[in-house]
Order: C-alpha cells, then structure tokens, then sequence
C-alpha cells in the first residue's frame, strides 16, 4: 500500500522536498501531501521589491497548482496548528487532522521582537507576499497624508534591522519613492528614509569594503544609516533609540531578526532554542519519520559549533536532501548526509547596484555585475522549480 507523506509549508523546503520526493516515488510507493498556509509558492527573497513596487505579486507567488498540479502531489491551503508526532498526527487551523507514515516539516521560521515594547503592534514586517503589498500601500498612504497635512511623520520610513532584508528593502524605496512622489507632487528630499541597525555596522555577513560601498550607494540616494544603536521601544508614530533619540514616524518595519517557529519549537521534537535538531540525513534526532527542511531545523556543519545561517538557498538544497531520503525510508538503501554547496550570498542595493561574495574562493561583486547575478540567481532558481511557466500566467 502507498505510504502517506505530508509535508508542511510550500516554501523553498517544503516544495523542493515534493518535487524530488516525486522523481523517486511512483503514486502507488507514495501518496504526496504538501499543506500550506498561502495557495502559492512565494519568493521570498524578492519580497523587497513587491513591498518597493518595482515588481508585480505574480513575479513572487507562484501557484503551488502551477508547480505540484502534475507531479500528483495533492495541495492543501491550510494553517498548521499542532504536530502530534507520537500520535503521527496533525491538526489544522481548519480542524482537519492529517495522518502520516513520513512527515517533513519545512514551516520557516518567524518575527523576533525581542520582547521589545510596542514592536510587535506597531510595525509591518516582510515575511510574504500580502506583507509586501501591506507596506507598499502603507508607504503610499501616509505620502497622500503628508501632502494633505504636511505631517513629517508620515513622510518618514523607519526600517529596523540593517541586515539583508533591511538593506535590500531601503534600497527599493531610494529608487522608487523619487518616482512615486514625483507622480504626488511631493519633493522627494523631504522624505526621510532611515535604517537603524543595532551592530557596529550594517549587512555584518559582507566584507568590510562592500559594507562600505553599500552605505555610500544608498546614503547618496537618501537612506540615512543609524547604526549601533538598537531600537528599544516602538509607538504608532515614535521609534525609541537605544541612544535617547526618538523619531517620529508612522511607517515602521521591522526586519530585526528571526526565530524558530513555535509550532514546531512545541510539538514534542527534539529542539534547540526553538529549532528542530537533526541527524546528518535531516531526520529528527528524537522521531526518525520526521525530517526537517529549512529555517525551522537547526543544522551545524560536522564538528562546528556555529549553526548555518537560515537562507533560502540551504532551506532548497536541505529540500532535495530530504526528498531523496524519504524515497529511501519508503524503498529501502542508504540515505543521503546533507552536504551543503555555498554559491555565496547576493545583495540588491536598489534595481541597479547590488553587492555580493560568490564561489568558494568568496569573489567579491559590486555594481551591475552583482545585479545581474542576483537576477541570475533568481532565474536559474524559478527554472530549477519549472516555475518560469507559472510565471506567465
Ligand atoms: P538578520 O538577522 O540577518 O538581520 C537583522 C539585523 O537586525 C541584525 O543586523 C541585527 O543586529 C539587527 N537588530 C536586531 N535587533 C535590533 C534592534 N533592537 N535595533 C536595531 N537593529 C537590530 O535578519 P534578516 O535580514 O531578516 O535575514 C535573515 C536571514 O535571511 C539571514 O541569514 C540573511 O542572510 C538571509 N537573507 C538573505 C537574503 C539574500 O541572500 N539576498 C535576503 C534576505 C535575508
């Protein structure tokens, strides 16, 4: 009899998992369930600029149907509400309860406030595609209001957290809000963009000389960088500085970090501060029918004692590790150890300038050529998936 496999979350692990499970097992060794909480497969590295504007929502949601409809692999459009893994059970926000033989848990991983007061209430995040929109049209909204009232609070964007989202989102707004305010009769300098970011300096996984070339690029399209200074305290139209400072401001987003998601932190698995552990075949170190894809898992590299960081491009390749291994506890041989392949790390500065490391020597890119690179990257990602198709429609 087929085996059940349910996977949950259609993100870079989850669906990386199905469409390999898929090319190592027939419909009748194993019936494929992938739940996740959006009808489509976001591309979450290009969010910064559905939220800039500068792309549409159909180039970073792509129907999961368009991908998985002819691989027999059924989509459930669900919310993931408790893992019983002793029970070998799951529960949905729906109420429906889904039973398995293998599960894999791709669920991501989610905001870290930090605890910090009125964060969580008062600011937007990044995390998808609705996200996007949500502070695309927030940005536009208080422009409206700030030239119908002259409020410089509304003309005013906070975005916490200097790393790669907080940078490759300011970079969106220096080139688009020109053109945007242009279009409301609003003169551009009297927008104020500010990244704070509590580290010494900003976007820490660079080396120094491209650090230095991204805050030139954007501070001369009109980002202002705090930086050493975190943010304590957030109000519907205040951002508290570490330093004493308070700005007004009624946009504020915040991209200050992540953390493991709690549904999985709390179901029963062996875990680490919130993220699942794993065995070198990304099976959990406490349930063999459970494995683990992507930022909700904990991975460190043999004999390391720092963990790799949460990036789509591992949550990928831990996918088709994953997908490979399930075939393997369904038919029988030996599993596959995860074995990541660092292409480097890519950074948009804006629609024409970008920074990044690539290779295994860490060649360092700046300008267009990053630029086009991270295009690259995102094209032989969606081509990887079949996801150039999707996109058309
Ligand atoms: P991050 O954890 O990399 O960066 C968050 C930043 O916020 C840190 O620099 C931190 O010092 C700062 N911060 C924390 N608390 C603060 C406070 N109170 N006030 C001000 N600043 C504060 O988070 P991220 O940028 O969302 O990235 C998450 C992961 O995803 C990382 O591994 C990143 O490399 C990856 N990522 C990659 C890309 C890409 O490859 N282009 C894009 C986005 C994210």
């Amino acid at each position: 009899m087929a085996k059940q496999i349910l996977i949950l979350g259609g993100g870079y692990g989850g669906l990386l998992t199905a469409l390999t499970a898929r090319k190592h097992l027939t419909a009748s060794e194993a019936n494929i369930t992938i739940i996740n909480r959006f009808p489509t497969h976001q591309i979450i590295t290009e969010l910064h600029r559905l939220a800039g504007g500068t792309i549409k929502e159909q180039a970073v949601a792509l129907p999961l149907q368009r991908l998985l409809g002819n691989k027999q692999v059924n989509i459930v459009v669900d919310t993931i509400k408790e893992i019983k893994p002793d029970d070998k059970k799951v529960i949905t926000t729906s109420g429906a309860v889904h039973t398995y033989d293998a599960l894999v848990v791709a669920l991501g991983s989610e905001t870290n406030y930090f605890g910090i007061p009125g964060l969580e209430e008062n600011s937007m995040v990044l995390k998808s595609a609705s996200d996007a929109n949500r502070i695309r049209e927030h940005v536009e909204a208080r422009l409206d209001a700030y030239k119908a009232s002259g409020n410089k609070a509304d003309a005013t964007i906070v975005v916490g957290g200097g790393g790669l989202t907080g940078v490759e989102l300011v970079g969106e707004f220096a080139d688009k809000l020109p053109e945007v305010c242009r279009s409301k009769g609003i003169d551009f300098s009297d927008v104020s963009i500010y990244c704070v970011e509590a580290g010494p300096a900003i976007l820490p996984v660079f080396p120094k000389v491209l650090i230095e070339r991204a805050v030139e690029s954007l501070e001369k399209r009109g980002v202002t960088f705090l930086t050493g200074v975190a943010i304590t305290e957030a109000t519907k139209n205040t951002v508290s500085l570490k330093s004493g400072q308070t700005i007004e401001s009624n946009t504020i987003i915040w991209t200050g970090g992540v953390k493991g998601n709690p549904v999985v932190g709390s179901c029963g698995i062996a875990e680490d501060r919130g993220r699942a552990t794993v065995t070198s075949t990304l099976q959990s170190t406490s349930h063999s029918n459970v494995f683990l894809a992507g930022d909700c898992a904990v991975v460190f590299p043999e004999g390391g004692e720092r963990p790799y960081p949460p990036t789509a491009q591992l949550a990928w390749q831990m996918g088709e590790t994953v997908g490979y291994n399930l075939s393997v506890q369904v038919k029988g041989g030996a599993m596959d150890k995860f074995v990541p392949v660092f292409s480097g790390t890519l950074g948009s500065l804006g629609r024409k300038d970008g920074i990044g490391t690539i290779g295994g020597n860490n060649t360092q890119l700046k300008g267009l050529p990053a630029s086009l690179m991270k295009e690259a990257s995102n094209i032989r990602y969606l081509s990887h998936i079949n996801g150039l198709s999707a996109l058309a429609y």
